[in-house]
């Protein structure tokens, strides 16, 4: 088994590493070996000085496509044909991390998720303990979406984009840093390729509506999930406190420097302190059944007075779900602001929203307690 040698001089000890197909191909139509080599190369300096990886990464329906001849403007949204794509692919993309990795002494695994499969808590722990073990015995595993079997048309089953896969990985394992490398060097205020005021974003506190809107501006037609997915997936990352970069990963030595501290690309600051797993589960957005938007009050008794949801400050309620079930928190002005699980069910917030908690009894004819959502069963960011 492979020893682990200290990270005492590196800021982060756990990363999920994303690779976007555009960077893996260099822009062709095939897996480029060159910059395969050197980012594999960055992740293994930082194997070997002890930090735990994963590796979210793309490629397979590119390297299937190629194998095949199959051009790229053929069948594209065909379903069927990407799920062939990306059966061929996926083992010659395995096949070239073996080989490089290998030359570092390296051992890889493959685990191919679906966003149906962690939705299913127990799939979601079992998925956790086996990424936590192949920490323990040093072996760096390669994520990616399992395509074969997730379609795009079955609402729910597929994550659809590494983006969000990769911040669901971060969020599953606990990383302390999501580096999302692609061939954009960052979050821009504009479309750098239009705009020539425009300019890279260095930090980012908060994502909110403005930063949203930048990432659809600058989000191109090509690629499958391009700015917005990776602004989403920075969301859901930083708000289970993990620190997320954008970052181009032609820029040289970017996994090694980033994993320094160095500043590059562009920096999401986490929202959140480090969560519980069960309240990253909650967060994780993956069984949320429903949502109950909050007056201003509550909003901010929520986030300041770290209070329980009461039912005085429950405005609307959407969706239909159970007593027991995970719902989203909003404000009146529909921003997110935080999720938990529910003593009661959508029919009967639907009662007793906007109401005294001394008058539930009387309106339900039954009582779960004065909290819709009590404290210990709540996340806010
Ligand atoms: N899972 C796809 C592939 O391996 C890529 C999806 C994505 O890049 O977001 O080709």
């Amino acid at each position: 088994m492979n020893t682990k040698k200290t990270t005492a001089s590196l800021p982060y000890k756990r990363i999920v590493v994303k690779f976007g197909t555009s960077l893996l191909t260099g822009g062709s139509d095939h897996l480029n070996q060159e910059i395969m080599s050197s980012l594999v190369g960055q992740m293994s300096q930082l194997h070997w000085r002890g930090v735990d990886q994963i590796l979210v990464s793309s490629g397979a329906i590119a390297s299937g496509r190629h194998k095949l001849g199959i051009s790229k403007r053929q069948h594209l949204r065909d379903i069927p044909l990407k799920q062939v794509l990306a059966s061929v692919g996926q083992s010659r993309l395995m096949y070239a991390y073996e080989q490089l990795f290998g030359q570092y002494d390296i051992t890889v695994a493959q685990a191919l998720l679906t966003r149906a499969d962690l939705a299913d808590r127990n799939g979601y722990l079992n998925t956790r303990n086996t990424l936590l073990a192949l920490f323990d015995l040093r072996v760096i595993c390669i994520v990616n979406e399992n395509d074969v079997v997730a379609v795009d048309e079955i609402k729910g089953a597929k994550f659809g984009d590494n983006d969000n896969l990769s911040a669901m990985v971060a969020n599953l394992v606990d990383a302390d840093l999501l580096v999302i490398l692609s061939n954009i060097e960052g979050l821009y205020t504009a479309d750098p390729h239009h705009d020539p005021a425009a300019r890279l974003i260095p930090q980012v506190d908060r994502i909110d509506a403005k930063i949203m809107r930048m990432a659809h501006d600058t989000t191109s037609k090509q690629g499958t999930g391009g700015m917005i997915t990776k602004i989403e997936a920075a969301r859901l990352a930083t708000n289970s406190g993990v620190t997320v970069v954008i970052a181009s990963g032609t820029e040289k030595d970017i996994l090694t420097r980033l994993a320094s501290g160095e500043q590059i690309g562009t920096h999401f600051l986490p929202t959140n302190t480090r969560l519980e797993s069960r309240e990253r589960w909650m967060l994780s957005g993956l069984c949320t059944a429903g949502k109950v938007l909050v007056d201003d009050g509550a909003a901010l008794a929520l986030k300041k007075q770290k209070s329980s949801l009461l039912s005085a400050g429950i405005m609307e309620v959407e969706g239909s779900f159970d007593r027991g079930e995970v719902v989203d928190v909003h404000d009146a002005e529909g921003n997110h602001i935080g999720c938990g699980i529910t003593n009661y069910g959508a029919a009967d917030i639907a009662k007793i929203k906007g109401v005294q908690s001394t008058r539930i009894a009387s309106l339900l004819g039954y009582d779960y307690g004065s909290e819709v959502i009590h404290r210990n069963n709540l996340v806010v960011f």
